[in-house]
């Protein structure tokens, strides 16, 4: 079986309202999925991280770049495919937006896979360790609004998070350390004593700053701070493990089995969080999975964009080992994005309705059973919204 076309395509949607994170605000959602067509006519479907322009050029790259050197090559040799464009690749993107584009094709090659074995993606990984998954939350934007009224909106929409039936919640934080210190008092405050609560800074800070704010953080009980200070300051990430006693969690702006080695054998990271549509697709993700659990380091997946993404991710943590195992084990969550989110929620022809098993299920979503991914896409809410 040959693959005979590869196709990206990139869709856009004005949101309801402007959202932001420590980095910027943004006004747009994008979703960025790839097509892989076979000579006998089965089609897998794959997604890229990357929002905005970063999306329209991911898609350059996997139509200009990845496809002309594997159209022809046996859709099957996902592994051998895999290190053919990485390595080609290796002179121009061992990590960012080549392994981004690499990562959808790899994903799409892998629902090819289970759709010719007639086996659901988990089950091509080794079987389910649990058919249902704990979902965690996450909201809690930041706003162009004063501080007071953003405690408020805080306080508010953590309590309504976690009355929506999530295990969990996550806010981000990034106006600053004593604005962020108010913020996080106020989610505390929004779920209650004993709701666990999680902080995402997006790398706004200092090391100083960052402890400054985690401090805060172990008073509140926050459960993790998310990437506190730059992917790239290891030695950052160790200080800030070993001084506080929050988890420090990050690695979705890593990429790669060597950029996870260096991350993982600084011993900086609680809780490690890959990205599957960036770091370099199922096959990678596997080997940094396995290169964490070396470390002892739990997973928690990073999850962003269309239901393409978040199926994935659910059948990626259905197939994660225990770690370390036992009667009440250390268990993973799915992450789930509670703003706006029409590629998530409406892409599928039977969507994946997340929200209405959360709230009926525990907080908890049920494992996909179709062959491969599992899902089919719908045409034409997929022409609708395609800007290129
Ligand atoms: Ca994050």
């Amino acid at each position: 079986m040959k693959i005979a076309e590869i196709k990206s395509h990139v869709l856009q949607y004005d949101l309801p309202e402007e959202l932001g994170y420590s980095q910027q605000f943004y006004a747009r959602r994008t979703a960025h999925l790839v097509e892989v067509t076979t000579d006998q006519g089965i089609t897998g479907w794959g997604e890229c991280f990357g929002p905005g322009n970063v999306a329209i050029a991911n898609k350059a790259i996997v139509e200009r770049v990845i496809a002309p050197m594997i159209v022809g090559d046996d859709a099957l040799a996902r592994d051998v495919i895999w290190h053919k464009v990485y390595n080609l690749l290796r002179d121009h993107g061992q990590k960012g937006m080549p392994m981004q584009a690499l990562s959808g094709v790899d994903i799409a090659l892998w629902d090819i896979a289970g759709k010719v074995a007639g086996m659901p993606l988990h089950a091509m990984i080794g079987g389910a360790h649990r058919n249902t998954i704990s979902v965690y939350g996450y909201g809690m934007m930041l706003r162009r609004e004063p501080v007071a009224e953003l405690e408020a909106r805080f306080r508010n929409e953590a309590a309504a998070i976690r009355d929506a039936g999530f295990s969990a919640t996550k806010m981000k934080i990034g106006l600053g350390p004593k604005e962020d210190i108010r913020l996080a008092k106020a989610v505390r405050e929004g779920v209650g004593e004993d709701f666990r609560f999680m902080a995402d800074a997006n790398h706004c800070y200092t090391t100083s700053d960052a402890f400054y704010v985690g401090r805060a953080l172990d008073d509140l009980d926050a459960y993790w701070f998310e990437e506190p200070v730059a992917p790239e300051d290891h030695d950052g990430y160790r200080e800030l493990r070993a001084g506080l006693k929050v988890n420090i969690s990050g690695g979705e702006a890593e990429f790669n089995r060597w950029g996870w080695r260096a991350l993982l054998e600084n011993r900086g990271l609680d809780i490690a969080q890959p990205e599957v549509c960036a770091l370099g697709g199922i096959s990678e993700y596997l080997r940094v999975l396995a290169l964490c659990h070396a470390h002892f380091t739990p997973v928690v997946n990073h999850v962003w964009g269309s239901a393409v993404a978040v199926t994935a991710n659910m059948h990626l943590l259905a197939a994660m080992p225990p770690l370390p195992g036992g009667l009440h084990p250390w268990e993973p969550m799915l992450e789930f994005d509670t703003t706006d989110n029409k590629f998530r929620d409406e892409l599928l022809l039977e969507p994946l309705n997340i929200q209405d098993q959360v709230k009926r299920n525990g907080g908890r979503v049920i494992v996909p059973t179709g062959p491969g991914l599992g899902i089919e896409p719908d045409r034409e809410f997929i022409a609708h919204y395609s800007v290129s």
